[in-house]
């Protein structure tokens, strides 16, 4: 894995992705003693947008510019490569999300995971260019590079991956020094008293049963719109239609493979399950009575336990490893 420090990179750079672990990071990297420490010193913050985030990351996005980037200097540069959802819809681009799929013979599919690569590394290798001096497809001289500090903590490690080009280098200040989650989500309490939203697109179909049920309950506005967008790709984007690449089968936002205003969220799985009980054990020894910080944790009453249906845990979506350790393999296009 590219790590390299020594010589010092031309830039460094927080690949900001507005949730839990990243905003911890830009505190860090915006306390001065912090960020000396641990090495941390930036000369800004890349966030990108696929235009479909919840209305509270674009908030919560304003909010710790306002409080920690400005008065430190460090510019967040927020990129874009479009609206995923409009951009699918509208059939300007095949969007790629990990939709599931019900192939014609009854059989389940997966379609492969390409958005982070269309909507987020593509905009952030852009401006890393664009910064570096080098824009476009100019050639950058060997030894010019920024070093991407990538939010994965601890707890995340599975889903480090080497940086894909030689201008940019990944480092993961969490892992270095130990911190998994729940410590970021802990020290940050201190700084900042709101709520951390989960960074994904509204409708993206690795969301969880929890998070389902908490965008119904209490982002009626959200669960309307992701459910009309489930209906609208039922038989695929337009976009491969136009193609000649239609899709086999029938397209959904939830893994059951029904329409989601039908699909059975109301159930938890295992892994929710032991992941909220171990978050309630955590709770009870560090910060008796506290709440959570990040919304989607502060999931209301679950009443069923569904021990068929194990998703994989949720991650903010991050355009540099996988969502989970099961990314989807097949696929269901012709
Ligand atoms: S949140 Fe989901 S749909 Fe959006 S870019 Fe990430 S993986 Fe794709």
């Amino acid at each position: 894995m590219p790590t390299t420090t020594n010589p010092p990179p031309t830039l460094r750079i927080l690949s900001l992705d507005a949730g839990v672990q990243s905003t911890f990071l830009l505190k860090v990297a915006t306390t001065g003693t912090w960020a000396r420490m641990w090495n941390m010193s930036i000369d800004a913050a890349i966030f990108a947008d696929t235009g479909w985030e919840p209305p509270e990351v674009y908030e919560h996005l304003d909010r710790i510019e306002q409080m920690w980037a400005r008065p430190a200097g460090i510019p967040i540069y927020r990129v874009s490569s479009g609206h995923i959802r409009n951009d699918i819809l509208e059939g300007r681009s095949h969007g790629s999300i990990p939709l599931f799929v019900r192939n014609p013979d009854g059989s389940d599919g997966h379609l492969r995971r390409g958005c982070t690569d269309r909507y987020k590394l593509q905009g952030i290798r852009r401006k890393v260019r664009q910064l570096l001096g080098y824009p476009g497809t100019r050639r950058i001289p060997a030894g010019v590079r920024a070093e991407m500090l990538i939010g994965f903590s601890e707890d995340e490690i599975t889903r480090v991956r080497p940086s894909m080009v030689r201008y940019m280098t990944s480092r993961f200040p969490l892992i270095e020094h130990g911190y998994d989650r729940d410590d970021c989500e802990w020290d940050l309490r201190t700084f900042y008293p709101h709520p951390v939203p989960r960074s994904a697109c509204v409708g993206c179909p690795f969301h969880t049963n929890a998070h389902w049920r908490v965008m119904k309950t209490h982002h009626p506005d959200q669960w309307a719109d992701a459910v009309a967008f489930d209906a609208a790709i039922r038989n695929g984007a337009p976009g491969p239609a136009r193609a000649g690449q239609p899709l086999r089968g029938t397209a959904y936002l939830h893994r059951s493979r029904l329409p989601l205003d039908q699909a059975p969220i109301e159930h938890v799985t295992r892994r929710e399950a032991r992941a909220a009980r171990l978050r309630a054990q955590w709770t009870a020894s560090v910060a008796p009575g506290r709440t959570p910080l990040s919304y989607a944790t502060a999931d209301p009453a679950t009443t069923h336990t569904d021990h068929t249906s194990d998703a994989p845990a949720e991650h903010t979506c991050s355009p540099w490893g996988c969502r989970s350790d099961s990314e989807p393999a097949d696929e269901a296009r012709t």
